[in-house]
């Protein structure tokens, strides 16, 4: 089977470097909030090209900070996709806000400024932040949807938990565009731990602070709960340990990801099969993902053919129980036509050549 995603080809080569960084915390007697959390810290905001990065506990967390961090709290509306796997919801949810949603563009799945302009003119709806996910690693529209949403004075939250390392055709880098951004670094993501991870980055340096505050019982020093809205939520040593181990070879990775990527959208040549445009660095190649109108048949055939496949994702935010219960859910065309459609195939850095063509001629072959 060629598998959609394999860590121990993935860690097998750090093995003994994971190991030593691993005693090296366990000697050390210092677990959570130390030496190395810091270190990864900065060493991340650095290569983010952002002032501070702020560890927390996984990817949804630092959503669900963010968002406290600029003041959202009950009553308060998130705008964000609904293709994308719920996380901004739920994090909005646990603010105790509502998701209100926005369609994508059909080529890049990514949020349309055209609609997030749409949602903003009307009066009433003035979300308290708008939640952008650079969709399968691919950079959303920064330009044009952060114009938008400071033309309308509404603070931008990058979900970058896909995107790690992504980079505009300006030079930036994913997470250095919005007002804040987050990071996950559970183990399947382009940078990911041997456990649950998350961080923070923002260029406002009061903001990390009340992030920094959040993370910890909102503490503004041991046993001084000072801020509202605070939770346990800490990025331990061990992860941040492993991290400084990965974070060298992120780019690496990433350029093989894309590789990979190419090779598909230059091989896969079927009339009912559509690919993605290949892609510079703006794309970190997290995911690979086809479109197909019949893809409940498409799958069938790759995994007659030995090739498996996965759906990201299959039920849009508005039509998920938790968020159809609410009532008042828009119709989105795009969203709904992509999340019937898409169908991700193997990609990640330890791919080899000879299964790479047999990904391509899977799909040819159908
Ligand atoms: C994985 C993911 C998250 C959530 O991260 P966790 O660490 O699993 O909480 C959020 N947003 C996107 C786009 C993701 O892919």
């Amino acid at each position: 089977m060629v598998p959609v995603n394999d860590l121990t080809r993935h860690v097998g080569p750090l093995r003994q470097q994971l190991n030593d960084v691993a005693g090296q915390v366990i000697a050390s007697g210092c677990f959570v909030l130390g030496p190395r959390t810091s270190a990864f810290e900065s060493a991340f905001a650095s290569y983010c090209g952002v002032e501070e990065v702020v560890g927390v506990a996984n990817g949804t967390d630092a959503l669900e900070l963010a968002l406290r961090a600029l003041g959202v709290a009950r009553g308060h509306a998130v705008a964000m996709v609904a293709n994308a796997g719920m996380y901004g919801a739920t994090a909005a949810l646990a603010c105790g806000a509502t998701p209100c949603y926005v369609d994508v563009e059909a080529s890049s799945a990514t949020m349309d400024p055209a609609c997030l302009e749409r949602l903003l003119r009307q009066t009433g709806t003035r979300p308290a932040a708008v939640i952008v996910t650079h969709l399968y690693g691919r950079l959303a529209d920064m330009p044009r949807l952060c114009e938008v949403a400071r033309a309308y004075g509404v603070p931008v939250v990058e979900d970058c938990a896909q995107a790690h390392g992504a980079r505009g055709k300006d030079g930036r880098r994913a997470g250095s565009y919005g007002d804040v951004a987050c990071f996950s670094f559970y183990p399947t993501k382009n940078l990911g731990a041997l456990g649950d991870g998350g961080a923070v980055a923002t260029n406002d340096p009061a903001l990390a602070g009340r992030v920094r505050r959040l993370r910890q019982y909102g503490w503004s020093a041991k046993y001084r709960n000072e801020l509202a809205g605070g939770r346990n939520s800490r990025l331990d040593e061990l992860q941040a340990a492993f991290l400084c181990v990965m974070l060298p070879l992120l780019d690496g990775w990433n350029a093989r990801r894309r590789e990979i990527a190419e090779a598909y959208s230059r091989g896969i040549v079927h009339p009912r099969i559509q690919v993605p445009a290949v892609a510079g660095e703006e794309y970190t190649g997290h995911l690979y993902v086809v479109r197909s109108a019949d893809r409940v048949g498409l799958q069938a055939h790759l995994a007659r053919l030995n090739v498996a496949s996965e759906v990201h994702y299959p039920i849009a935010d508005t039509q998920q129980t938790v968020m159809a219960r609410m009532g008042g859910m828009p119709a989105l065309p795009v969203t709904e036509a992509l999340c019937g459609s898409v169908l991700s195939l193997p990609c990640f850095p330890e791919l080899d050549e000879v299964e790479v063509a047999r990904v391509i001629e899977a799909c040819n072959a159908w």
